[in-house]
Order: C-alpha cells, then sequence, then structure tokens
C-alpha cells in the first residue's frame, strides 16, 4: 500500500507541484531533468527517480543523459509501480515517461498532493509527430512546464520534432542517432526527402 510519511528534512512549506520538461530527441531533456535533481540534492533534499523498464538503452539502474551524466533510479513496469517504491522524499523525478501508461498523470498528482516536487522528462511527439503516450495529460495537469529544443542539422532552425530513420512503424522503437535525427517543423515535413538529397 502507499504510505507516505511526509517528513521535511530542510526548513521551509513541502513543494507540492509537477514540472514537465518535454522535447524532441536530443533536446536535452534528461540534462535538465539531472540538473534540477542534482541541485536539490546539494540543498539537502531526499531525491528518487524512475524509469520504464522498457527503456533498456543504457545501463539497467541509471538515468543517463546523453552526455553521459547518469543518476541512479529504479526502474518499474507500471506508473503505478512507482508508489510501491517511493520512500520518504522530496523530489520525485520520471524520465522516459512518454513510455508510461495512462495512469501516470495521477500517480503524479497523488505524489504531488502528499507533499512530492515532481518533474517528468519524456517526449512530447512520437515519430509521427503525434502526442505521445501520457504527456498531453501531464501538460495539461503540470504548474510548470519547460519545452526545450534541439538544433535542426539540415537548416539550424529549433528542432521540435524526432524525425525517425529507419522504416520502422511501430509507435516505440529505441534508438539513439542510429535511428533518429532532431528536425524542425518544416524538415520534418520534408521528411525523406532531405535524405534523398543527402546522398
Ligand atoms: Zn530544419
Amino acid at each position: 500500500m502507499f504510505e507516505l510519511c511526509f517528513r521535511t528534512q530542510f526548513s521551509g512549506a513541502a513543494q507540492r507541484w509537477i514540472e514537465v520538461i518535454c522535447g524532441s530527441m536530443f533536446s536535452g531533456k534528461t540534462e535538465e531533468l539531472i540538473r534540477r535533481l542534482k541541485r536539490a540534492r546539494i540543498a539537502n533534499q531526499r531525491v528518487q527517480i524512475f524509469k520504464p523498464q522498457k527503456d533498456i538503452r543504457y545501463e539497467i539502474t541509471n538515468v543517463v543523459s546523453h552526455d553521459e551524466n547518469s543518476v541512479e533510479s529504479i526502474p518499474v513496469a507500471t506508473s503505478l509501480g512507482i508508489l510501491d517504491h517511493i520512500r520518504d522524499v522530496n523530489v520525485v523525478g520520471i524520465d522516459e515517461a512518454q513510455f508510461f501508461d495512462e495512469k501516470l498523470p495521477d500517480v503524479c498528482q497523488k505524489l504531488a498532493i502528499k507533499g512530492i516536487r515532481v518533474i517528468v522528462a519524456g517526449l512530447d511527439m512520437d515519430f509521427r509527430g503525434r502526442p505521445f503516450g501520457p504527456i498531453p495529460h501531464l501538460l495539461a495537469v503540470a504548474e510548470y512546464i519547460t519545452k526545450v529544443h534541439a538544433i535542426c542539422p539540415h537548416c539550424g532552425n529549433l528542432a521540435t520534432h524526432s524525425f525517425r530513420l529507419s522504416q520502422e512503424q511501430d509507435t516505440v522503437v529505441l534508438g539513439e542517432k542510429d535511428k533518429y535525427e532532431p528536425r524542425c517543423r518544416l524538415c520534418f515535413e520534408m521528411g525523406n526527402i532531405l535524405d534523398l538529397k543527402s546522398i
């Protein structure tokens, strides 16, 4: 059962809100999540980090950003699993949130009501440019939203989309620079035409 004995170690009121960091691939979402979590730790706040079990691109127990700035994390199979693992903490970070199920917004709200600062990072759009998993719902209920951007390698504009370079059609295909490229809105819409030009 989820029971939280809330005890503040630092002075001041409980932080009971949700922050969402979203954007395309290679936009620095995880780096920003790690930056905020490290800053909380420096302030002696207790921190826990979760990620979906299906994200196995890197080490199982670490949230790792592309610059290899890692923070230890707990892999969970479902969003409700977060509640089973929660300890007496001030801040909860959730990475790769787009891979979680539709109950994640409720879980985040439950944590926030208990007096926890919840920081969620995830892709806002899938490779087709459609809203991804529970992220749109989270954006609706969050107090703070940060949209980070990559740079489009074709034109230098801000990249908001994750263009899939491979032909796979499943919504969830794990990969890095071998399978995805950040693109601006126009270059994303031009799709494979750009690939042909670059050959
Ligand atoms: Zn572009």
